[in-house]
């Protein structure tokens, strides 16, 4: 298969049109069988349940390239399980975890020749998602939904090499408890447009939120999950009901137990033990780890002694197994891996 005439190491994280996407539609209580298409355009009334009352859900991850030449995405079981939660939540259907898995291999062996070649450090992001579409304007669940996944090349995350970020502390909440912090729908995302302006326009790459109710615990940022290692090595991320459960720091907790030897921890993290860490990094599917080297609390810097240039040392080896595995150069606990093709 002929691969697209696209300059994979300079794409940078934003949406180009690939050729297929899947659609399934849900009416009179059950979904239809499906069908990839060409058609990447949506047309809804304009009081779709979505448009009025953000009906919406979806999840994020990767196609990519092996080293041997496979095509492989990472555990899309769990962003099946996952959606699974998110659509229950928001009192939508759910697409069921076999064919949400179908529907990613299907749309990726559609689009295989946007898939990067291995080496080029460029990925295919994967972006299934499922939102109301029938008209609704008094407050209730639509009746009808459509579940789409469509495919975008995306570049290298780490162009230029590793950066580490500067977060602020910041005074807005993201998510409240028994809220809907632990699931992945765009409304939590639309309430987090405003904190992450202000935050770049204060010169600050991303948002700590602490936990809502007395803010004195760590949370995550707006996308991604924070993982930290203490000063005797060992991993430890925050705990919480209302932190979006990360499959990445779920999987370098287990990389980290199970290759690395480390004790590894997922408890609650005061905010005033993050200055005590050696390391601290974001976790998330876009990145993998992106590590932090300074955290700003009101004009308090916590500056890590990692610095302003490098990964940590067990970061960067967590990164590495992790990526390792996910390029098949490290064998892969069972199941990990879904061969496309
Ligand atoms: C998607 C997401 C993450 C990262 O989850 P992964 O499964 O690792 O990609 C973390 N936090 C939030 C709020 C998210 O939406």
């Amino acid at each position: 298969m002929e691969k697209k005439n696209i300059d994979w190491g300079n794409l940078g994280f934003g949406y180009v049109q690939t050729d297929y996407r899947y659609v399934s539609d849900f009416k009179n209580g059950s979904w239809d069988e499906g069908k990839l298409t060409e058609d990447a355009n949506v047309v809804i009334n304009e009081c779709a349940g979505v448009l009025q009352y953000a009906q919406t859900v979806f999840e994020g991850m990767k196609a990519y390239t092996t080293e041997d030449g496979r095509i492989v995405t990472f555990r899309p079981d769990l962003n099946a399980e996952r959606m699974e939660n998110s659509a229950k939540r928001l009192e939508m259907p759910v697409f069921p975890k076999d064919r949400f898995i179908q529907a990613v291999v299907d749309t990726v062996k559609a689009n295989a020749a946007y898939v990067p070649p291995f080496g080029s450090g460029a990925t295919l992001y994967i972006r299934p998602f499922e939102f109301g579409t029938n008209p609704v304007i008094g407050v209730k669940p639509a009746d009808e939904y459509q579940f789409r996944v469509f495919t975008t090349p995306v570049g290298p995350y780490f162009k230029g090499g590793v950066k580490p970020l500067t977060i602020r502390v910041t005074d807005f909440d993201r998510a409240a408890p028994n809220g809907t912090g632990h699931i992945k729908a765009g409304l939590n995302y639309a309430m987090s447009m405003h904190a992450i302006v202000d935050a770049h326009n204060q010169g600050y790459d991303e948002n700590m939120y602490l936990d809502a109710a007395t803010r004195t615990k760590v949370e995550e940022t707006g996308g991604a999950n924070f993982l930290f290692v203490t000063k005797d090595g060992k991993v430890v991320t925050p705990k919480s009901d209302s932190i979006l459960p990360s499959i990445t720091r779920r999987s370098l907790i287990y990389v980290a137990q199970h290759y690395l030897g480390l004790e590894a921890e997922e408890r609650e993290i005061p905010f005033e033990e993050v200055k005590d860490f050696a390391e601290c990094g974001l976790c998330g599917t876009a990145a993998v780890i992106s590590p932090v080297g300074k955290i700003v609390d009101h004009g308090k810097e916590i500056c890590f002694p990692t610095g302003m240039t490098e990964m940590g040392p067990v970061t960067k080896k967590l990164y590495e197994t992790l990526t390792g595995i996910q390029m098949g150069r490290i064998e892969a606990p069972e199941g990990w891996l879904q061969v496309i093709e």
